[in-house]
C-alpha cells in the first residue's frame, strides 16, 4: 500500500522554513544520535522529496518531544511531519528491528509485551491477571494504518 505523505501534510508549509536551525539547536535527538534533525528533515524533503527521508533509518531517531514545534518562529508543525514520515516509512517496511518485534507482538496478542511476564509481575504485587486484550480492534487499527502487509497478519 502506498499513501503519499502530502495527502496528510500540507507541503506548502515547508516552504515557510527559512532554515534558521532554531529547532535543531533544541532537538534532544540531535544531541545523542546522528539524526537528520528537524531543519535537515525539512530541507531533505524539499530538495530530494519525502521518499528520500522515508527510506532513511534516521527518520526513527526523533523521540516526538515536540520541542521543535515550540521553538519554530514560523510555527511549522514539524513533529506532525516527522510522525507522518514515520507512518509512511512503516508502510514501506522501513521499521527498526526492535520496534518491528513490538508491532508484531501487538498484532498477535494486542499488547507490546509478553502477557505471562506481566501477569507474573502483577501476581507478585497481589494483582489479578490482566483481562484479554482486544486483539481484533488492535488489528483493525493496524490494518487501517496500512501495516497489514508489513506485519503479515
Ligand atoms: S525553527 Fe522553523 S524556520 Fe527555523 S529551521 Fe526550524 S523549521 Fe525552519
Ligand atoms: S520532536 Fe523530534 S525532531 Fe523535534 S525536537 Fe523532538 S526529537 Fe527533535
Amino acid at each position: 500500500m502506498t499513501i503519499k505523505i502530502w495527502k496528510f501534510f500540507d507541503r506548502e508549509e515547508l516552504y515557510e522554513c527559512y532554515q534558521c536551525a532554531r529547532c535543531t539547536g533544541s532537538c534532544p535527538a540531535m544531541e545523542v544520535t546522528a539524526a537528520l534533525g528537524p531543519r535537515g528533515t525539512i530541507l531533505k524533503c524539499l530538495n530530494l522529496g519525502h521518499e528520500a527521508v522515508v527510506q532513511d533509518e534516521k527518520v526513527w531517531f526523533c523521540c516526538t518531544c515536540n520541542v521543535c514545534d515550540d521553538r519554530c518562529p514560523q510555527q511549522i508543525p514539524i513533529s506532525d511531519l516527522l510522525v507522518a514520515l514515520r507512518n509512511s516509512a512503516a508502510r514501506r517496511g522501513n521499521v527498526p528491528g526492535r520496534l518491528l518485534l513490538s508491532l508484531e507482538l501487538l498484532a498477535k496478542t494486542g499488547r507490546t509485551m509478553i502477557v505471562h511476564q506481566l501477569d507474573e509481575m502483577r501476581a507478585h504485587h497481589g494483582l489479578a491477571p490482566l483481562p484479554p486484550a482486544p486483539v481484533d480492534e488492535v488489528r483493525a487499527i493496524l490494518k487501517r494504518a496500512g501495516l497489514e502487509e508489513v506485519l503479515d497478519f
